[in-house]
Parts: structure tokens; sequence; C-alpha cells
């Protein structure tokens, strides 16, 4: 199902939410679900006070939607790059709900958002013809607590992770100085270069101690597009976000280091949160400055840029808690 308000996305922020299956052991058990989905655009969920609430998205994808029907509602976002504008799209949710599932997907059979937009960029950049000159710019970094790490550098055994500066460019672009900035030459290269950052994700998250789900994961692909006949450039940012898990800190991770980290966690997909209702209410003042993340997604968020926001979500009971929070947190954005 195609939807046409992807169209004039501009400046505002589009939710989607999508619901996992049930995994095996939440099958085995017979685990009920909390949720079930009216149409494309609403849901019922079964509050913790038993209460039954409905909540509207810009669209819905159930347990049954595929891989492809997920990127094919994020096409005009892919063409909207390549036009120059600045678009983000971040997966938010608790650990377990889908978010990397959903970006990234299973590298062989269902891939996921990335991989796809991959192949989108180069077969749309294709169908635009000889008039045109593109080059294509990369860059893949972790945001740790409020440390930022190239993903891309390659790992060298004993030397520490420098934590990246983040500024922003005359043009209001926000730019990583250190970091590393890849120019593909075509699809095959940005595949390449996208799965060494995931492999870099595993080498960090390995030398810090920590799982992949405690970090936020940024990758962004920079579109220069010149026109040869007029000599007119444009340059778009796309950039996909995986967050980190929005669980709340429990008892298991009462140690020193689980809360300061679940607590910048914490922080900073609430200051994510502030920006994005400060964005859907019209605010003059947006709190970007507040956060790295905030600071680091700052050029792709509101202004003329175009933001999808994916909430993962999981049915089975026992995460009913979480998913609630997921639900209003997304619901809170429109
Ligand atoms: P997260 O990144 O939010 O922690 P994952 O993407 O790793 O969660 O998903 C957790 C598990 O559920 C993985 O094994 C993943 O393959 C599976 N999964 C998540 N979403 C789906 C889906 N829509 N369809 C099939 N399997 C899914
Ligand atoms: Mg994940």
């Amino acid at each position: 199902l195609l939807h046409n308000y992807i169209e004039d996305l501009k400046g505002k922020i589009r939710v989607f939410c999508r619901v996992r299956p049930m995994n095996e052991m939440e099958l085995a058990r017979n685990c009920s679900s909390t949720v079930t989905i009216r149409d494309d655009f609403t849901l019922f969920f079964e509050m913790k006070s038993g209460v039954v609430k409905q909540f509207s998205f810009d669209s819905i994808f159930g347990p049954q939607s595929t891989q492809e029907e997920v990127f094919e509602d994020t096409k005009k976002l892919i063409q909207s790059a390549i036009d120059g504008y600045n678009v983000c799209i971040f997966a938010y949710g608790q650990t377990g709900s889908g978010k990397t599932y959903t970006i990234q997907g299973d590298r062989d059979s269902n891939a996921g958002l990335v991989p796809r937009a991959i192949d989108e960029i180069y077969s749309m950049m294709k169908k635009l013809g000889p008039n045109f000159e593109f080059k294509l710019s990369c860059y893949m970094v972790e945001l740790y607590k409020t440390t930022l790490i190239d993903l891309l550098k390659p790992y060298q055994k004993n030397s520490e992770r420098v934590d990246l500066s983040i500024v922003r460019d005359a043009h209001g672009m926000v730019v990583i100085p250190e970091t590393t900035i890849k120019h593909p030459r075509n699809a095959e290269e940005l595949h390449l270069i996208y799965n060494k950052g995931i492999d870099g994700r595993h080498v960090s998250n390995t030398k810090m101690n920590t799982q992949s789900s405690r970090s936020h994961a940024i990758f962004s692909v920079l579109i220069e597009v010149t026109n040869r006949n007029t000599d007119q450039k444009t340059i778009g940012k796309l950039s996909f976000v995986d967050l980190a898990g929005s669980e709340r800190i429990g008892k298991t991770e009462a140690t020193a280091e689980g809360l300061r980290e679940g607590n910048e966690i914490n922080k900073s997909l609430t200051i994510l949160g502030n920006v994005i209702n400060a964005l859907a209410r019209g605010d003059s003042h947006i709190p970007y400055r507040d956060n790295k993340l905030t600071m680091l997604m700052r050029d792709s968020i509101g202004g003329s840029a175009k933001t999808l926001m994916i909430v993962n979500i999981s049915p089975a009971h026992f995460n009913r808690d979480e998913t609630q929070i997921s639900l209003y947190y997304g619901a809170k954005a429109k």
C-alpha cells in the first residue's frame, strides 16, 4: 500500500508503527497479545489499567508485514534525498521490538530499509540519465552514552576509539570533522561500507563490553547532484538511525555503570522526544542543543528536513509496560 502523504512531509514528522510477530518462545507459551490492528492507521492497545485505547499513526505495519512493504512506503523519502532534502528515518522501541530488523534486516533474505535504500538510490540516479552528475559520500557513527565513535575506522588493537566532535557548516549541515568519510562508486561499494559499519559496531561493543542495544547507530549518505546543463547543484542527506533500546532500566541493571548508561540513554531519548514534540507544537525554540543525539540529527529533523519515526513494538503481554510507553512516545510526535 502506497500512501501519498509523504509528498508533503517537509518539516513535519511522520510516525509509522510496526508490530513484530510473536517469537517462538512467546508462541510456545501461548502468550496473549495486547495489540489489535484495526486498519492501516489505527490500532487498539490493552493498557495496564485494562482499558483499551485507540492509537493512530500515519501507517501501521502488522506482524505479517514484509520488509518490502515497509520499504515501499519510504521510497518517496529516498527520492527527496536525491532532490536535495535532508531525510531521516529512525527506529524507536524497546530492545527486541524489531528496530534493527527494520533498519538493517537479516543480512541475507530479509534485507531491511538500508540495503533496499542503497539499491534504490542507484537505480533512481540511473533513471535520471546522463544530464546529471552524482557524488555520494557517507559516514557511520555510534553514540554510546556521550561518546561518539567512528564505525568506519579500521579497528586497531590497543587503540582507544576517540570521542568525535560535532559541528555545523555554513549551510547548517551537521559535520563530524574527524570521522571517516567514504566515497562509494557504486551500490556494491556502499553495501560493503554499510556492512563494515555494522561489523565496527560489534567490535566497539565487544571492546567497550556493551551491547548494541545500549547505543545509537547512525548511517548517513550525502547525495550531491549536479545538473550538467545548468550547473545547478543540490545536496541531500539520507540518514538511518537505529536508536538504543528505550526500556527503562530495571533492577537487574542497578549497578553503578548500568544506571549511568541507562540514564544517558533515557536522557537522549527524552530530549529527542522533546525536540519532536516542540516541532509538532510549532514552538519557536527547539531544544536541539541539549544532547549529542539531537545535535547529530539537527539538520535532519525540523526545518526543511523530512523525518520518519518508526515505532517498533512487541505485541507480547509481558512487554505491555514498554509497549504502552512507546505508543505514547509515537503518538505525541504527531
Ligand atoms: P531490536 O533491534 O529492537 O532490539 P531486533 O530487530 O533485533 O530488535 O529484533 C529482535 C528479534 O525479533 C530478532 O530475532 C528479529 O529477527 C526478530 N524480528 C523483529 N521484527 C521482526 C519482524 N517484523 N518479522 C520477523 N522477525 C522479526
Ligand atoms: Mg537492535
